[in-house]
């Protein structure tokens, strides 16, 4: 470039919103962020044929920077990306950027600012990122079982059309968007942190029991807040139960039998949710899968961990306890 030209660019730079500016060092300080974005999809992804799921195929040129291949069995084409949430979504060196202002729990807004891109594709890779994180939940929770429920204000958010109210006789119908239709979520945790979340239509037993019972090892000791819901589905399963009685302050039994860590974390999620000025109930679970991965790496979570976790075609939560 010749300096004339390299004079105008940099006094063009002083036009550029703290936004673009921001992610200009970002670029120049990584400059190798596309490179490192593909190694990431490169090296978790094995190219097995997404189709019929051969496992050697023949190497077929570039595809958007990354290694192209074709099936040996069936021809299909297809590159390690093709598979996974973040299939065809663009301008990849901007993932790190978008994995650590999801760490940080930035806003779609705020997100979109970070990375310079629209707020619609900040809503879009929001929910393609977190795909895998919301559907990796631990497979069972032992020792010294929590359990309570959290409650969240229904919203229809973002959506054209609403759904009809359902009017039932005898009842008062709550109407839509007040934010008095509150969403239950029932919340495990085991006294080793692993947690889990369900979002329920409604908190009864018949809804609580089977959760309990795929979740929960057969010598878990169960902890509740005593609701009826606990005391059916504990007897129903045979699991020993220990309920606080908190209208009494009663607020542990024996000396280890609480409900702390599970309201704890019900807390920090209510917290961490409130910037987020309500979600969209159609959403939640893709928050809660969000907060618990968070909570699950705590200060040791990186973007190429993050990114990692969005690309894997595997249960990311077996990634988690692997590494
Ligand atoms: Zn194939």
């Amino acid at each position: 470039m010749k300096h004339s030209d390299f004079n105008n660019w940099l006094i063009s730079l002083k036009t550029l919103s703290r936004g673009q500016l921001s992610l200009l060092l970002n670029l120049l300080q990584h400059p190798d962020s596309q490179n490192q974005t593909i190694q990431v999809i490169e090296k978790n992804n094995p190219p097995i044929c997404s189709a019929c799921g051969e496992p050697h195929p023949y190497r077929w040129g570039r595809q958007a920077g990354l290694q192209r291949y074709r099936c040996r069995s069936c021809g299909h084409t297809y590159t390690q990306l093709s598979n996974t949430p973040l299939a065809r979504l663009r301008l990849k060196e901007r993932w790190l950027v978008y994995s650590q202002a999801l760490i940080e729990g930035l806003t779609v807004r705020k997100a979109a600012a970070r990375c310079q891109i629209h707020k619609d594709t900040s809503f879009r890779w929001r929910h393609r990122f977190l795909e895998l994180p919301n559907h990796s939940k631990p497979e069972q929770l032992s020792g010294i079982v929590e359990a309570d429920e959290t409650f969240f204000a229904k919203s229809f958010k973002g959506q054209r059309k609403l759904p009809r109210l359902a009017h039932k006789r005898g009842h008062m119908t709550h109407e839509v968007g007040t934010g008095t239709e509150k969403v239950p979520v029932l919340v495990i945790r085991d006294r080793q942190g692993v947690t889990t979340d369900f979002k329920l239509q409604i908190a009864n037993t018949d809804s609580i029991e089977p959760l309990l019972k795929s979740t929960l090892a057969r010598d878990a000791v169960l902890c509740s807040d005593g609701a009826a819901p606990y005391r059916m589905a504990a007897q129903h399963l045979g699991l020993t139960h220990h309920a606080v009685n908190l209208s009494k302050k009663i607020r542990v039994v024996s000396g280890a039998y609480h409900i702390q860590n599970v309201n704890a974390y019900d807390s920090r999620l209510k917290e961490w949710m409130f910037r987020f000025h309500g979600v969209a109930t159609k959403y939640l679970e893709n928050y809660l899968g969000w907060r618990r991965f968070l909570e699950r790496w705590g200060k040791t979570l990186t973007p190429e961990i993050a990114l990692t976790v969005a690309l894997a075609k595997n249960n990311p939560f077996q990634l988690l306890t692997q590494t």
